[in-house]
């Protein structure tokens, strides 16, 4: 097994890790209802992926149950 020569310093640590942070997702607006969703992704908000609703959306008749 290969086994390192000497101790990896906190700075070379720090310099190799430096690339290693993630990039800010990316958002497009949905076609049908505007709202920001992940690319290749069904929309959050209305279930349409590719300009059909391929996730049935239940009404939004719960919130009064809810708030009492
Ligand atoms: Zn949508």
């Amino acid at each position: 097994m290969a086994v390192p020569k000497s101790k990896v310093t906190r700075s070379k640590r720090n310099m190799r890790r430096a690339h290693d942070k993630l990039g800010a997702a990316a958002y497009i607006e949905c076609s049908n209802c505007g709202e920001l969703s992940r690319p290749h992704h069904v929309c959050a908000a209305c279930g349409h992926y590719a300009g059909r609703e391929v996730i049935a959306q239940v009404e939004d008749d719960f919130d009064d149950e809810e708030a009492a």
